[in-house]
């Protein structure tokens, strides 16, 4: 079944028919559906990820039309959730798939109904807050989850499996002081740029629902002077996150 649809991918050897099957059978839940998220959800949903839970807080506006591939005019004039207009729009693409939408804002209360039950969460949001919490959240389950942020002309993406790799607090220690750390509303963001961390995410995403692993570097690009780079990073042996166990945003 599918084998139209999906013909690009069963031909691929690190696909092929197994690891169709194992994305028709995956559940995946992507947090916000700005362009990075959108474009993500996008891709899992093309590429037959059979579950998806898609969550944002938002209305779709004028000013997210130049990177949100998932909107159109229509739903900005209407004032549509984001979260509506993306079910409308991926199901348009595959009808074959399950698809829940929440028009809701991720919190330390609501985060084990809208994160459990899946084989990984994927970080589409605006804000360090956010995924701090899906940082303590899934270590504390051992769940899997791939971070990107993108500024300006940067971005970066990461995928973080717990005990394997290190955690986003590994990372960055803490959550960037509030105002230090710039947003696409007053700094900018270049269209292309949360589009190109969406594929290595959903590259990542799909390796690791077909395979069972990933690749964990930080990845950070520049898409305006084409600036590649992947390093490889250790786990801190002090990591208030994935060394003590201790997940402050869980409440
Ligand atoms: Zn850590």
């Amino acid at each position: 079944m599918g084998f139209d649809r999906y013909s690009r991918q069963y031909i691929l050897s690190e696909i092929g028919a197994k690891g169709q099957d194992r994305l028709a059978s995956s559940r995946v839940v992507v947090v916000g559906l700005g362009a990075s998220g959108g474009i993500t959800a996008e891709y899992l949903a093309r590429a037959g990820v059979g579950y998806l839970r898609i969550i944002d807080r938002d209305i779709v506006e004028e000013s997210n039309l130049s990177r949100q591939t998932l909107f159109t005019q229509k739903d900005a004039d209407e004032g549509l959730p984001k979260a509506l207009a993306a079910k409308r729009y991926l199901h348009l693409v595959n009808a074959t798939i399950e698809i829940e939408s929440h028009n809701s804002d991720l919190n330390a209360s609501n985060c084990d109904e809208l994160l459990s039950d899946v084989d990984i969460i994927l970080d589409g949001t605006d804000n360090y807050p956010t995924r701090f919490l899906i940082n303590d959240y899934a270590v504390k389950m051992g769940l899997p989850w791939i971070y990107t942020a993108v500024l300006g002309m940067e971005g970066v993406c990461m995928a973080i499996v717990p005990a394997k790799g290190p955690c986003l607090t590994c990372l960055m220690e803490r959550e960037p002081e509030a105002g230090s750390f710039g947003t696409t509303e007053c700094v900018g963001v270049l269209g292309p740029m949360p589009g190109l961390v969406s594929c290595l995410q959903s590259a990542r995403a799909i390796r690791y629902l077909v395979e069972g692993d990933v690749d964990l570097n930080l990845v950070s690009v520049n898409i305006w002077t084409g600036d590649f780079r992947s390093r490889s990073l250790a786990r801190r042996k002090d990591c208030p996150t994935c060394g003590r166990g201790e997940f402050p945003y869980l409440g």
